[in-house]
């Protein structure tokens, strides 16, 4: 069987990661945490899923894997952790409510805004551009941080001039699924079943749970096949955004961010308006 081609760049050797590059300038960055996703997924659920997506996407398309970020995010706010006012998930940990009451961050600075974090990003930027890379694609597997996400994009835009966004995935095909994208559900929990069969017990998806009716809905609809089949419709999608992104940059007489998925353009529309301040 031939051997698959390497794509996370903290396993690459030097010349690996110049023929790589050679082929296919594009960086992958995966963002996540720590939360609860049901009884059912791993807590890493978010970063795992986010890299493992980035490394289907580098393997079809090219591009490298970069590591990801597990740490940053808000977990006093946007975490299931810190709405658990029945204390049925800290039950599941074996843990009091107490441990995720507010103010239990002690006023980490990562607690205060996403300031801190899209600093964090940017800085992670600057770093894979000196590598040579010339897109990279962040992947939000955490939702509330893709804004965070898109700023940080922005920022680093205005600084270097070098072009990055950030996808959480399912918005990218609702197009075709209206419904994609949930927490710890069938959408998720089916990526992770073809992704990382090894991280999911079906077994476990059992009431009573922190959201009314998950488990029953995971159990119903969650498949291995529903998870290829999403997969690779945001495959089709990350790849064009990055086709698309490069060639705008090898020619500029492109429309830069001529790119038909609103989501992005969004994000996009904010780079070109920098680009037309600064009257390039
Ligand atoms: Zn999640």
């Amino acid at each position: 069987m031939a051997k698959k081609a390497k794509v996370r760049f903290e396993e690459m050797l030097p010349h690996e990661i110049a023929a790589a590059r050679a082929k296919m300038p594009v960086a992958y960055l995966p963002l996540g945490g720590m939360e609860w996703h049901g009884r059912h997924n791993c807590v890493g659920l978010d970063a795992v899923k986010a890299q493992a997506m980035c490394c289907h996407f580098a393997e079809a398309a090219g591009g490298v894997v970069f590591p990801p970020l597990y740490y940053g995010d808000e977990r006093e706010k946007h975490n299931m952790e810190a709405y658990d006012g029945a204390g049925i998930i800290a039950g599941d940990y074996g843990l009091s409510k107490r441990n995720f009451a507010p103010g239990h961050m002690r006023g980490s600075p990562y607690e205060e805004n996403t300031v801190h974090e899209a600093l964090m990003i940017i800085h992670i930027l600057h770093e894979i551009v000196s590598y040579g890379f010339e897109v990279i694609a962040i992947g939000a597997g955490h939702y509330p941080l893709l804004p965070t996400a898109r700023a940080a994009c922005q920022l680093f835009y205005k600084d270097r001039g070098q072009i990055a966004w950030a996808y959480c995935g399912f918005e990218l095909v609702r197009d075709t699924i209206p419904n994609s994208g949930d927490h710890a559900g069938p959408w998720e929990t089916s990526l992770m079943m073809y992704l990382r069969p090894d991280l999911v017990d079906l077994e476990k998806a059992e009431g009573p749970e922190g959201m009314p009716g998950l488990h029953e809905k995971v159990r119903a609809e969650a498949s291995a096949e529903y998870g290829a089949k999403i997969l690779g419709l945001m495959t089709e999608k990350v790849t064009e955004v990055n086709a698309r992104l490069l060639a705008a940059i090898r020619n500029p007489e492109e429309t830069m961010f001529d790119v038909p998925v609103k989501s992005i353009c969004r994000g996009a529309r904010a780079i070109a308006k920098l680009r037309e301040e600064e009257g390039q």
